[in-house]
């Protein structure tokens, strides 16, 4: 059996390899290393993927978060809300904007930020709602928008984790994760579904005021040359990382089947064992791009799980070991530790399995079996 990887982003390569070292190849001998043709023939490749009029490439995926909440205006003293359960990454631009978090409990099925607790943590000083589509799936995107449009907010998907997933509104129409929202962000992180060499980011809107401000704020607040009309930050997208990914996104939707594919089968060797609680598809296949496999350990068996595991050489990851809200950067004295019932709960729970584009059915076989044998 092969070795098994957490992430194996060798195997992929090695399918677009020729592709990818030609057009590096390119960018070097052009040296068009900044804003290059590649960006813009990504951007363009992107906006037609998503459906989205207007992508904004930008450095990482935590820039993209922090240009969203600029380019909309967000002041000191505006209450942004945010799930409890998800990267540090949301909640940190937050605070760092002078802008104040607020921290809510997420669904225990779907993992991702709870319609209910947003609707209770809204106060007059609330100004956006931030889901982020958690491990692949989107969040309840018909309930955020309708409290939303009733309270008048903003909302920004942070959908670093969900890119090409689509969204299945209640009316029966379909949407990509990211294009729902006022904007979207996304990450390019290399363990990304859609990863590039380095680090990369990306903004989407359709709003085409909203775009143009968006593409002065990530050129240091420039809408022409040398006039500087708000304060901007320097956050790009490389012409080599744009290559990388102009030679993925044609394969994302293949890519995310084969993540699919892995997870049904984890399911299927996994679902009947009563310690655990396998990842739910809330609404049709094509709602989760599995950017990881974390399932539910019942029962206190999650440690010794992890452990055993460990020590059959399985890599396995805990996504997310803390609520943020217990995190030392980001208390706050209102919180009140009820309101935080299932992230307390599933972050004793919840562990993750090898997920990637190139696990075999032996691999999974193996850890499938692996997981059964012990509890
Ligand atoms: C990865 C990630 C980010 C940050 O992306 P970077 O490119 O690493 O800055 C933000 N939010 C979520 C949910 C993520 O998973």
């Amino acid at each position: 059996m092969r070795k098994i990887q957490m992430v194996d982003l060798k195997g992929q390569y090695q399918g677009i390899k020729d592709q990818v070292n030609a057009s590096f190849q390119d960018v070097l001998e052009n040296t068009s290393f900044i804003n290059g043709p590649e960006v813009h023939n990504f951007q363009a490749e992107l906006e037609h993927y998503l459906g989205a009029k207007h992508v904004i490439p930008c450095a990482n995926g935590t820039d993209a978060l922090q240009i969203a909440m600029m380019g909309l205006g967000l002041k000191p003293g505006d209450e942004v809300i945010t799930a409890d359960f998800t990267f540090a990454a949301t909640v940190e631009v937050i605070a760092l904007l002078g802008l104040t978090p607020v921290l809510v409990d997420v669904d225990k099925e779907s993992f991702n930020i709870d319609p209910a607790a947003v609707k209770k943590a809204i106060t007059p000083k609330t100004k956006a709602i931030v889901p982020v589509h958690l491990f692949g799936q989107s969040a309840n995107m018909d309930e955020i928008l309708a409290i939303a449009e009733a309270h008048k907010l903003f909302v920004i998907e942070d959908n670093a984790q969900a890119i090409g997933s689509n969204y299945h509104f209640k009316d029966g129409s379909i949407k990509k994760a990211g294009v729902i929202g006022d904007i979207g962000t996304t990450s390019f992180f290399p363990s990304k579904n859609l990863g590039c060499y380095g680090d990369g980011g990306a903004l989407f809107t359709n709003d085409e005021k909203l775009a143009h401000t968006l593409r002065g704020i990530v050129n240091h607040g420039m809408y022409e040359r040398y006039h500087h009309d708000v304060v901007g930050v320097n956050s790009r997208l490389d012409s080599l990382q744009a290559a990388v990914l102009r030679a993925k996104l044609p394969k994302l939707d293949d890519y995310n089947n084969a993540r699919r594919t892995a997870a049904k089968k984890y399911s299927a060797a996994l679902e009947k064992n009563e310690n655990l609680q396998v990842p739910q598809i809330l609404n049709g296949d094509d709602t989760h791009v599995f950017h990881q496999y974390s399932l539910r350990v019942l029962n206190g068996k999650r440690d010794d799980l992890l452990k055993h595991l460990q020590s059959k050489d399985i890599p396995c990851g805990i996504y997310y070991p803390i609520p943020l809200h217990s995190q030392k950067a980001y208390k706050d004295s209102r919180y009140n530790e009820a309101d935080f019932k299932n992230t307390n709960e599933l972050v004793k729970e919840v562990i993750a399995l090898p997920m990637h584009t190139e696990l075999d059915d032996e691999q999974i076989s193996f850890i499938t079996q692996t997981i059964n044998d012990f509890i």
